[in-house]
């Protein structure tokens, strides 16, 4: 498969299968978190990244193949709203499954009509917004130079008064760099004006782009969520992984899968065998396979060891 991937277990949306639009890392941000390493087409330009056909294509093969999932997901390896077709990739989408269709993007490019009625076929959208200041902005997403900050929570605020799915808007925290009690109050000041359905906390969860990049303590997260949610009736959770058990048997334990998970985000044995529901011994086996063959590289993260993919080094 070249753009679908999954179902795998999302904390938010279940089930979630993947469709990954964009060829690798093509974004207008290079958040320093980022799990997939830095951005390598760094761009605001709307495009047709790739063939809208053979996405459809792909979703129909999956769909038509049995795949149960609780969730539909157009996301990228990289920010899906600069697919210059994106409506059409939902509007090919709605027409296959009646499962709830969720974008997953990082927020930038709603200031842009064409791409709030772009999603308007979705369920759920799902944007990002880490800082209501620029200079904190700048420091924890690193903008490509065409990015419009002052767009941003215009952008948001205008999905809201037009788009009749629900918005789960999430901010990540960096330890340091966009946690201040000073950014905390931009943040939720931006919050009562875009009016999310709800505000999701999150924090650096996996080997990031930036080896400075730190996460907040569990109890630092939940006094940013009280502070966050002082006045404020948007809701505020702090999403945390479910390590959701797949249907047994639903994947079959293939090198070819792990890697090309692996090739899309770092992993844990143990998340491995969680997605693959299958033993940690095999995954053992197949993870001492594909380092010895070079194919994958161990990366420590917060005292655990995750794994990704060597073509994606
Ligand atoms: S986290 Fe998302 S928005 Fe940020 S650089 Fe990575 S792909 Fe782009």
């Amino acid at each position: 498969m070249r753009f679908c991937f999954g179902p795998v277990p999302s904390r938010r949306l279940g089930r979630s299968l993947g469709v990954d639009i964009l060829p690798r890392k093509t974004c207008n941000l290079n958040c320093i978190y980022c799990e997939l390493g830095p951005t390598k087409t760094y761009t605001c330009g709307r495009a047709e990244y790739t063939s809208v056909s053979e996405i459809c294509r792909e979703i129909n093969e999956v769909i038509a193949g049995g795949a149960d999932f609780d969730a539909l997901t157009i996301t990228a390896s990289g920010e899906p709203t600069l697919h210059a077709s994106l409506g059409e990739i939902l509007a090919c989408a709605r027409a296959l499954t009646d499962r709830p269709l969720t974008v997953l993007t990082n927020g930038t490019l709603f200031v842009d009509p064409a791409v709030r009625r772009d999603v308007a076929p979705a369920d759920v959208v799902l944007p990002s917004l880490d800082a209501a200041l620029a200079r904190s902005f700048r420091r924890v997403n690193r903008p490509a130079l065409c990015v419009d900050f002052e767009g941003i929570v215009f952008g948001l605020e205008s999905l809201r008064k037009e788009f009749t799915g629900r918005i789960w808007l999430e901010t990540l925290l960096v330890k340091g760099v966009n946690d201040t009690e000073e950014d905390l109050t931009a943040l939720r000041k931006a919050y009562a004006r875009i009016r999310p359905d709800a505000v999701h906390l999150n924090t650096v969860a996996r080997p990031p782009a930036v080896s400075w990049a730190r996460p907040l303590i569990g109890r630092e997260l939940e006094e940013a969520r009280a502070f966050l949610q002082q006045g404020l009736d948007v809701p505020i959770e702090i999403v945390v992984d479910t390590k959701r058990r797949l249907a047994e048997g639903f994947h079959p334990l293939l090198e070819r899968e792990i890697l090309d998970m692996l090739l899309r985000r770092p992993m844990r044995r143990d998340e491995i065998a969680d997605l693959f529901g299958c033993g940690g011994d095999a995954v053992a086996r197949v993870i001492t396979g594909l380092l010895a063959q070079g194919r994958v590289r161990e990366e420590p993260f917060e005292g655990k060891t995750y794994y990704r993919a060597a073509e994606d080094i």
